[in-house]
């Protein structure tokens, strides 16, 4: 029987960048039977539901519930409303008979594809000042991965398998007396500490590494 709820760590991620994905779409409206009325673009720059924030609440769910025969059946109330903002359904050309298309808006011939996608939805961060010393000199990728994965917390660890809700013992293989951290494993072992002072000697690092 599960007894505990463990918030999911991938889903938020998923679903912020699901909204924006959604923002770089525009809808081309065919027989509207694809197209969300209030929350897609196809209209307008922006949503409607953002346009008049509260009206999302009526049975409208789907365009092509106001779209019978290629004529618009907007309720009267929503209509005047939409006029008086200057949103004119007449000039969106429908055709019952087809699917509606969708368009990537950052691609100016509309098209997907998962590079540029992928670089307009992610969050980019400020680089840091160690950027170049992970990627940028003549390193097998694995490594620069790695580094990368070790400097940002990213690393298989006990401590973070732990922190993921997976149930393990955590003791450094090495000397058997703290925890499998990073924070352990790579500074403050002995044998992390035997291994860096050897390699500061061997390559005469003068100023240490110790304040990454
Ligand atoms: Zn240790």
């Amino acid at each position: 029987m599960i007894e505990y709820y463990k918030k999911p760590s991938i889903w938020p991620g998923v679903k912020r960048v699901l909204l924006d994905m959604k923002d770089n779409i525009f809808w081309m409206v065919r027989n509207g039977k694809k197209v969300f009325f209030w929350h897609d673009h196809w209209i307008s720059e922006s949503t409607l539901a953002d346009q008049v924030p509260g009206n999302d609440t009526n049975n409208i769910v789907t365009v092509d519930q106001v779209l019978h025969d290629g004529e618009w059946t907007i309720p009267d109330n929503l209509k005047i409303m939409f006029q008086n903002m200057g949103i004119v359904f007449d000039l969106v050309l429908t055709d019952t008979t087809a699917e509606d298309e969708c368009f990537w808006k950052p691609d100016s011939r509309g098209r997907f594809t998962t590079k540029p996608a992928f670089n307009e939805v992610r969050h980019k961060l400020p680089k840091v000042w160690w950027y170049s010393l992970v990627w940028k000199i003549p390193l097998m990728p694995k490594y620069s991965n790695f580094g990368w994965r070790l400097m940002h917390n990213a690393l298989p660890t006990d401590s973070e398998l732990q922190y993921r809700g997976i149930t393990t013992v955590t003791c450094c293989h090495f000397c058997k007396k703290g925890p499998k951290t990073i924070s352990h494993v790579f500074w403050h072992c002995e044998w992390a500490t035997a291994i860096r002072d050897w390699g500061i000697q061997l390559f005469t690092l003068n100023g240490g590494i110790t304040n990454f």
